[in-house]
């Protein structure tokens, strides 16, 4: 099974399927990551905020795959955003994940309220980044739309992508729409809405019915069939397998529409709110 991939902005690809390590602990990513590679995914999404960037490394490093055949992403944590930090951060993963460069390096969150809301030198740092080879694309996290116009407006550079939350519950349609007309690519997190009670909607399940497949299952298909990137996560095995089965069918307009109608806008946010999340690690 190969996985489709998407075209960036800067004339690379991502494979628009993957696995994201949020909340699997650090004991149990190499095992996680090592079963998911064996079934098939190449791509992996985690943060420096994860604390696991060492077990994806091991199971990287366990898995004999050719590096070029890996898609990696990290994310810039929230106590790192000034440039000398950053930096340091970046080659700190690179140690922990052992690998040369990353795949893509997103600033994981725009924190307008800190560091005098200046997101946009944080930006050029990545830039900077991305020149010194440290990371072969450059994107953002949580980026509203009026983030997205400031460091395009300041820098004229687009990212390659904004990973943004986005599930049935959640639509996100304004950012959505504001990094598509950007020329950026969607990564939609908690695709499962963090297996919560999308999983067991009665319009999900009737599509999972009338298609032979899970709930979850049809929640990705939303995803993809909206053209998102995703990578669920799951710490279970079979889970996984079930996660990466998505490839033998397709929602048809009708069918996307029926679920992108079940948006509750922001009463269906799994996870912070972006404007005001200021959060920041000890
Ligand atoms: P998610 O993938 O939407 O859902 C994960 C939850 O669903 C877990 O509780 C998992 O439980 C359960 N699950 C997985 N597969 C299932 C299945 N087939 N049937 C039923 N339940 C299933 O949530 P997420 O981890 O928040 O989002 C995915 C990734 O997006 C993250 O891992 C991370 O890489 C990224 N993310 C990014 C941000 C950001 O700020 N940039 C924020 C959140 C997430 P088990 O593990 O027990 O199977």
């Amino acid at each position: 099974m190969s996985i489709s991939r998407i075209e960036l902005n800067d004339q690379t690809s991502i494979p628009q399927f993957g696995l994201g390590v949020w909340q699997v602990p650090q004991a149990d990513t190499e095992r996680v990551v090592s079963d998911a590679l064996e079934i098939g995914y190449r791509h992996i999404d985690t943060a420096q905020m994860y604390g696991n960037e060492a077990g994806v490394g091991a199971a990287i490093a366990r898995s004999g795959l050719a590096r070029e055949d890996l898609y990696v992403t990290t994310k810039l944590n929230n106590n790192r955003h000034e440039a000398a930090a950053a930096k340091d951060s970046l080659r700190a993963s690179l140690d922990q994940l052992g690998l040369e460069r990353v795949d893509l390096f997103l600033i994981h969150w725009p924190l307008p309220t800190r560091y005098d809301g200046d997101f946009v030198s944080t930006w050029e740092t990545l830039l900077e980044l991305r020149e010194a080879g440290l990371t072969t694309s450059v994107g953002v996290s949580n980026f509203q739309p009026a983030h997205l116009d400031r460091i395009v407006a300041a820098t004229g550079v687009v990212p390659a992508v904004n990973q943004i939350e986005a599930h049935p519950y959640f639509a996100n349609d304004a950012a959505r729409a504001a990094t598509l007309g950007h020329g950026a690519h969607v990564e939609a997190w908690s695709p499962l809405g963090q297996g919560g009670g999308e999983l067991t909607d009665p319009a999900v399940t009737a599509l999972a019915e009338r298609h032979g497949k899970t709930p979850a299952q049809v929640l990705l298909r939303w995803a993809l069939d909206r053209g998102d990137i995703v990578f669920p996560k799951s710490l279970s095995k079979t889970r996984l397998a079930e996660n990466f089965d998505v490839f033998d069918f397709a929602l048809d307009a009708d069918e996307v529409a029926s679920l992108t109608a079940l948006d509750k806008g922001a009463a269906g946010r799994q996870g912070p709110d972006p404007d005001t999340f200021d959060w920041i690690p000890a």
